[in-house]
């Protein structure tokens, strides 16, 4: 017969194979979004992306701005649960020769993954040169200005209630908000959130948006959080692609179980991303029948990261994807996610 350490590997056996039953059946069931929905939502997104940028000509044809997009999980397939955000990109143009951009690492603040953009040639081309300029406190451009000034447009000066009576939805800005985001009721139990997000294409590349830092001190209103978006997306499909892996189905799992369980709630989607992204560069096996191995190798490496206190970006390792957490958070999140470990399927029960 078996001997006891055979039978503790297929009791073992046994509870992988029920929590991959599990894992996929919450996939289904919770996770993946109807086509309908997404697609309902997105026409939503549309219609009111179109009204900003007719808005946007016509009252402020001088503001340099280049066209808006819509993006996000929404757009990536990586959406979970419900279809109810997306995020609005302006990308902002800046003059070559008036602009520079100095990296978190260099600042007094040597923060890696933050920006601060410097308003340059003040004594050639002075204050008033540039329409950003308005937006400069203290020598550089402040994305907490760029941010109101879109406030007051958006939330201000532009009649939701009218352009949503015509396109048959309820629009509102939601206030108090981060950053500005506009709430969009498109069918009686329907909402969707889009926030608008300023953007900065630097010439090599490096996106800067206006997002706050979160533990916004007084010293890091001037900075601008880069973004590694869409390059963590596109490296993760890659990967998917090269071996019909499930590490896109495992980062859903993950977004979910975060999405449902409020004491998991501050992870983000590129926390998550980085840690498969970094599980990747060890573990080969990512078959979709080895998605309950994954996942919980996945949250075993969150607890590792937590108790480290650091998770470095996959694509610039530099950077600490855990640095707007409070210490507190950190313990409180390593600690659910360490209990979990015992109990995985406790996290799909919500
Ligand atoms: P989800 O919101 O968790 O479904 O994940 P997303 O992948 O859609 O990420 C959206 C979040 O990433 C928002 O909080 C954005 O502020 C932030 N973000 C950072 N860079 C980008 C970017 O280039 N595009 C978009 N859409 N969001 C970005």
């Amino acid at each position: 017969g078996r001997g006891a350490s055979g039978e503790a590997d297929f009791h073992r056996a046994r509870m992988r194979l029920s929590l991959q039953e599990k894992l996929w059946q919450f996939y289904r069931e919770r996770v993946s979004i109807p086509a309908e929905e997404q697609a309902t939502a997105r026409r939503a997104a549309l219609d009111i992306c179109a009204e900003l940028r007719i808005f946007l000509h016509a009252k402020l044809p001088d503001m340099p701005l280049r066209e808006m997009y819509l993006s996000g999980s929404l757009y990536d397939d990586l959406q979970v649960v419900t279809a109810d955000h997306a995020q609005l990109m302006v990308p902002l143009t800046l003059e070559k020769n008036l602009w520079s951009s100095i990296p978190g690492e260099d600042t007094i603040m040597s923060l890696p993954g933050f920006w601060l953009i410097r308003r340059e040639n003040v004594e050639y081309f002075p204050r008033g040169s540039s329409y950003w300029d308005r937006c400069v406190v203290g020598g550089y451009l402040s994305p907490k200005s760029v941010l109101e000034l879109f406030e007051k447009l958006v939330a201000g000066s532009i009649n939701w209630p009218a352009i949503g009576s015509v396109l048959d939805y309820v629009i509102r800005p939601v206030v108090p908000s981060e950053t500005l985001t506009l709430e969009v009721q498109y069918e009686t139990n329907r909402r969707l959130y889009v926030d608008f997000l300023p953007l900065l294409v630097m010439d090599d590349g490096v996106s800067l948006i206006a997002k706050p830092h979160r533990l916004a001190a007084e010293r890091h209103q001037n900075l601008w959080r880069q973004s590694f978006r869409v390059a963590e997306t596109t490296r993760l499909r890659a990967l998917d692609q090269e071996d019909d892996g499930c590490r896109c189905t495992c980062l859903k799992v993950a977004k979910a179980v975060c999405k449902l369980n409020p004491a998991l709630a501050r992870l983000t989607s590129s926390q998550l991303t980085n840690a498969i992204l970094l599980l990747s560069e060890r573990e080969g096996d990512w078959t979709q029948e080895a998605l309950a191995d994954r996942f919980l190798q996945l949250l075993r490496s969150l607890v590792g990261h937590l108790e480290d206190g650091r998770l470095p970006c996959a694509l610039v390792p530099r950077v600490d994807l855990l640095c707007e957490l409070t210490p507190a958070e950190v313990d409180e999140l390593g600690y659910t996610l360490y209990c979990a470990l015992s109990h995985p399927e406790g996290l799909l029960a919500q």
